[in-house]
């Protein structure tokens, strides 16, 4: 068997072109742009990239897109009172805070002080608990957002299907298990601890790899058929100095299994940002409401 890939650029451009249209209907009627402020405090320059690709993305799309960089000797307080103002302004519906912040940064103090309807990386408790309780106000995290979007782009109904994430970090794993859970899926969260890792992920018609370890995943470790949504993204140094991405399962074993699988890069990474527009584009909606 050769898996059939999931072409997570193209499914990630649909997903910015219904929204783009939408907004255009929306600004048309109500007369102004969804706004989604990107916090960035310091100089990492992987966060750089990030913001400039989310920045570039938001105005193609037709929200207004505000760039706040800070120097790394901001202050936690002076921090603290920047996103309280965006959270008393009308035109922003989304403030997303870039992680990592630096040490003298308490990051969880920082996150839970992003009002719950403007947080679209959906990483406050409040979000959280909506999610876990069904609540359709819930901002659900971009990453497993996205990475539902590909799976059911294969599997439309995942009820009773049996999912395993590899994974349980805030950020993925354990919303990526909340929403299975919210399909009807039997689910499984697997992690550092487990024992027997192989065995248990045979088990999965769906693999949800959330890790960070390069090509851990092995292809005899699949249930043929399987469906496979590569999270993972780590960066490597080919033997002749060339930097390379690869995700958490070994693609070129798997994809002789699986029945579909997400490549990486070009399956869920180009999601996530598409994800936070969609975001974006609820809080307006709600904030409308
Ligand atoms: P994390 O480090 O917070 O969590 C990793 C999880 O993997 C932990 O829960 C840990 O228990 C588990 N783990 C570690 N070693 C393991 C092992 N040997 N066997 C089984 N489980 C093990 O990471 P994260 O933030 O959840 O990210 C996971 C991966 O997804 C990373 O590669 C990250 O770069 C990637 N990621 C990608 C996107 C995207 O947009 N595509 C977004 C977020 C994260």
């Amino acid at each position: 068997m050769t898996a059939k890939t999931i072409d997570g650029k193209l499914a990630a451009e649909k997903l910015r072109q219904g929204i783009a249209a939408e907004v255009a209907q929306l600004v048309a009627k109500n007369g102004r742009k969804p706004g989604l402020v990107v916090i960035l405090v310091g100089d990492d320059p992987a966060s750089k990239v990030y913001v400039a690709n989310k920045a570039k993305q938001t105005d193609e799309v037709g929200m207004n897109s505000i760039e706040n960089r800070l120097p790394v000797t901001t202050s936690e307080a002076e921090l603290l009172s920047l996103v309280e103002s965006y959270n008393r302004d009308p035109m922003i519906d989304g403030i997303l805070v870039q992680l990592p912040l630096p040490s003298h940064i308490d990051s969880a103090k920082v996150l839970t002080a992003i009002a719950p309807d403007k947080d679209v990386d959906g990483f406050h408790a409040v979000n959280v608990g909506r999610l876990w309780t069904g609540d359709p106000r819930a901002l659900v995290p971009c990453t497993p957002s996205g990475s539902m979007i590909l799976l059911r782009s294969v599997l439309p109904d995942l009820s009773g299907a049996e999912a395993v994430v590899i994974g349980r970090s805030n950020i993925v794993g354990k919303p990526m298990a909340a929403l299975l859970l919210a399909a009807n899926c039997s689910v499984s969260v697997v992690h550092s601890r487990s024992q027997n890792l192989p065995s248990l992920v045979k088990r999965g018609d769906i693999v949800i790899a959330a890790v960070g370890k390069a090509d851990m995943v092995k292809g005899d470790w699949l249930k043929p058929g399987a469906i496979v949504i590569d999270v993972g993204i780590n960066r490597l140094v080919t033997a002749e100095g060339k930097a390379r991405l690869t995700g958490d399962c070994d693609y070129e074993s798997c994809q002789q299994v699986a029945g579909a699988i997400t490549p990486v890069p070009g399956g869920v990474g180009p999601m996530t940002i598409a994800c936070l527009l969609q975001n974006t584009l609820l809080s307006y909606r709600m904030r409308l409401a």
